[in-house]
């Protein structure tokens, strides 16, 4: 079976691996054993050569994989080609030299041991130093008693984002390790201390959202990612990272995925519920940097910040338990989210400059607009001028601002639409 170049890099880097592939994939069986190609993401994560890896952009890679020496320099980058070449004069032997995971073995992860069919729950550091503190978040764990991917589900990364915390906590409870396939990796509450505090950010006011892969000096919120990236998130096949609207916000229930990579897209598509909307995510994002590492990620956000919603929080259940269908660790039937609740494409309406006021809406979330329809109005309150917000294009209301006071430039709606729109 031929697969374009796109297709074949995203099947190497993403959750399809686990799945038996074909003797006739172009390329990948001539540069590397064919059953070990599809472990060396995981194994550079091992190396230091994590940096190099994300250098390596998706055109150089996908060339790489589908096609072999001849076309690299036609796509790589000067800065990529070192890569490449390491990778083809140390592929095979790195690869081949990977040993091969033996089920039966207690699997090792944060210096602890967790047996086939058992789960845990443990600190993740549990060094009694100052800063320590901030890096001692639960680590949860199950083991499944069959071979399978490792998902790694993620919250609180944002310490006011409780629901996705209560759906990772649920999530795993729900977790039989005796019937699972696979190791579900749960660190529901990544940034602890915010969680704690109601705040979202670490107590330094840094986004710990903006510090990932991290780096071994640094800030603390560099030091957390650090550890976070490396000890777990290199071990994954797949992630989800739970988030909420922020504040002042609502959202229709929905995944971000960069849907430009097959097997993000099928990530996504697998949650099941809600919509889809396309977006790479960040700098410095866990979902952003875990996805440039070729480990599939994506976000699921649920309700409102500050409080549990048990109906977002069901939501969010359904979408994880989807996903652990999808990846065949569960015997549940999975659900795909239909193609026309997929979006390519989003953008923010912001209140016009030097027009803030009171802000009132009549579009609501879910309401498909027309170029030029209103969405609702800004009132000045010491002139009483009211200023009609029109939009801009045409799509649907995904997110928006509740009514309140806004200032120059403070998002209103956020508006998706398909690539054909
Ligand atoms: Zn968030």
């Amino acid at each position: 079976m031929l697969r374009s170049p796109v297709e074949t890099a995203a099947l190497s880097r993403g959750i399809h691996r686990l799945k038996p592939q074909p003797e006739s994939d172009v390329g990948v069986g001539a540069i590397f054993p064919s059953n070990y190609i599809f472990d060396l993401n995981r194994l550079y994560l091992h190396t230091d050569y994590l940096s190099a890896r994300k250098q390596l952009n998706r055109e150089c890679w996908a060339s790489l994989i589908s096609s072999g020496l001849s076309v690299i320099r036609s796509y790589c980058r000067g800065r990529n080609l070192v890569f490449a070449l390491w990778l083809v004069t140390n592929g095979v032997t790195v690869a081949a030299a990977a040993p091969t995971a033996d089920w039966s073995e207690p699997m090792q992860l944060l210096g602890r041991q967790i047996a086939p069919g058992t789960s845990s729950k443990f600190p993740f550091n549990p060094d009694r130093s100052f800063e320590a503190s901030y890096v001692n978040i639960p680590v949860f764990v199950a083991r499944g008693q069959a071979p399978g991917p490792t998902l790694c589900l993620t919250a609180g990364i944002h310490g006011d984002e409780i629901n996705g915390v209560e759906v990772a906590r649920r999530a795993f409870a729900r977790v039989n390790p005796k019937e699972l396939r696979g190791t579900l990796i749960v660190l529901p509450i990544i940034n602890a201390e915010g969680f704690r505090s109601g705040n979202r950010y670490l107590p330094d006011r840094r986004d710990l959202n903006r510090a990932f892969p991290g780096s071994s000096g640094g800030s603390v919120a560099r030091l957390i990612a650090h550890a976070i990236f490396t000890k777990v998130v290199s071990r994954c096949d797949a992630l989800v990272d739970l988030h909420t609207a922020s504040n002042q916000r609502t959202n229709l229930p929905q995944v971000r995925a960069d849907l430009s990579d097959p097997a993000i897209r099928e990530l996504a598509i697998h949650f099941g519920l809600g919509i889809v909307v396309g977006g790479s995510g960040p700098d410095g994002s866990l979902r952003g940097e875990t996805a440039n590492a070729g480990i599939p990620a994506i976000i699921y956000e649920a309700g409102e910040p500050f409080r549990f919603q048990e109906d977002e929080i069901e939501r969010g259940l359904y979408g994880v338990e989807n996903v652990m269908a999808y990846l065949e660790m569960t015997a549940q039937v999975d659900r795909e989210i239909p193609d026309d609740r997929v979006y390519q494409h989003s953008r923010w309406i912001r209140t016009t400059a030097g027009k803030g006021g009171f802000f009132f809406p009549t579009a609501e979330l879910g309401d498909f607009v027309r170029k030029g329809d209103s969405l609702g109005k800004i009132v000045d309150p010491l002139t009483d001028a009211s200023i009609e917000v029109i939009s801009p294009i045409a799509g649907e209301i995904v997110g928006m601002a509740v009514p309140q006071p806004v200032l120059s430039g403070y998002a209103l709606f956020h508006l998706a639409w398909h690539d054909s729109e």
